[in-house]
């Protein structure tokens, strides 16, 4: 007999499957994190093809407008200290590296929606998150500094703020600020699942966040745990986040999917250092093919629901835009 139902009917042609096709990322999905700081633009060890640029640096803005041309409408803008302290007080200087360039983006790529990155650990002098005292990590003291941050990225023109802490409270805290201050349009995308993963390797070389002792585990999530991520999701939603994160995203799509399901607010998910990394090494030593190794990790993503896929293979997608 023959079989009832020929789903291979689905796949018979090249125009078959794209007219069927569940999902497709498209450029605006895309959010692309950058690097910058007041020294002079370098080569980031461990991380390959990304660089640490400088605020000014002529290069770094031909190299945004392309990717702009070609589709791209926002960035995630993460500062690296030149001086770092014990409270990391150069995070919200008015004339702060992030502060500079995120005025210089706005004004030269105003239609660009620009995102921030709101932490300590880049400008505090022992890597952790949040203020220390006697080797421990004090949350409602770090809310403060966080609120100062996100404020003063505010001001210099940021869109959207978005806290990587994982301190609790911290949205409700920079939300009022933000308030009191009058940047009621100002979003917050809450970093709301972001877990104590061992993929972060590249990132704090980048942003030399390294922690100088101990790990991020009192605060950041044991990898263990998907209803604690609800829960975290659902109090940053409480506190007035506007866009809530998984982080990272190829291990935890999961989450990403249960986190689409039940909320009703926008979901981004962050393709980390270290996701990009081993793909990257992969491509190098000629384990997978560029064009789909990509296509297909950023559509996994896209398909487990994320709105917003934070990812440094921004570049790589928007020259290979059409695949086969
Ligand atoms: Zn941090």
């Amino acid at each position: 007999m023959f079989p009832t139902r020929r789903l291979r009917r689905y796949r018979k042609s090249e125009g078959i499957r794209k007219l069927l096709s569940e999902t497709e990322v498209l450029p605006s999905d895309l959010m692309y994190p950058i690097f910058v700081w007041d020294g002079r633009t370098e080569e980031i060890k461990g991380f390959p093809d990304q660089k640490r640029w400088n605020i000014d640096d002529p290069k770094l803005f031909k190299f945004l407008e392309k990717l702009f041309e070609r589709g791209l409408l926002s960035v995630l803008v993460f500062g690296v200290a030149t001086e770092k302290d014990e409270i990391g007080s150069e995070g919200w200087k008015d004339d702060g590296a992030v502060q500079k360039f995120v005025k210089k983006m706005k004004k030269t790529f105003p239609e660009i929606v620009v995102a921030t990155d709101v932490c300590l650990c880049t400008w505090k002098k022992d890597g952790h998150c949040g203020v220390v005292e006697n080797g421990e990590i004090i949350n409602d003291k770090t809310l403060e500094y966080l609120a100062k941050i996100a404020l003063s990225h505010a001001s210099a023109g940021a869109d959207i703020v978005a806290p990587s802490d994982m301190m609790d409270g911290r949205v409700k805290y920079i939300r009022e600020k933000l308030d009191e201050n009058k940047f009621f349009n100002t979003l917050i995308m809450s970093y709301s699942a972001k877990y104590s993963s061992s993929l972060y390797g590249p990132f704090r070389s980048a942003a030399e966040s390294a922690p100088a002792f101990g790990d991020r585990s009192t605060y950041q999530m044991k990898i263990t745990q998907s209803k604690e991520a609800l829960l975290e999701a659902y109090l940053d939603y409480e506190e007035g986040a506007d866009i809530i994160m998984v982080k990272p995203a190829l291990f935890y799509l999961d989450i990403i999917k249960t986190l689409k399901e039940k909320f009703l607010i926008p979901v981004s998910a962050f393709n980390v250092s270290g996701e990009y990394s081993m793909i990257k090494l992969g491509i190098k030593s000629e384990i997978f093919d560029e064009k789909r190794i990509i296509y297909e990790t950023l559509t996994a993503i896209k398909r487990a629901g994320a709105d917003i896929i934070i990812t440094y293979f921004v570049p790589e997608f928007l020259e290979v835009k059409i695949f086969s």
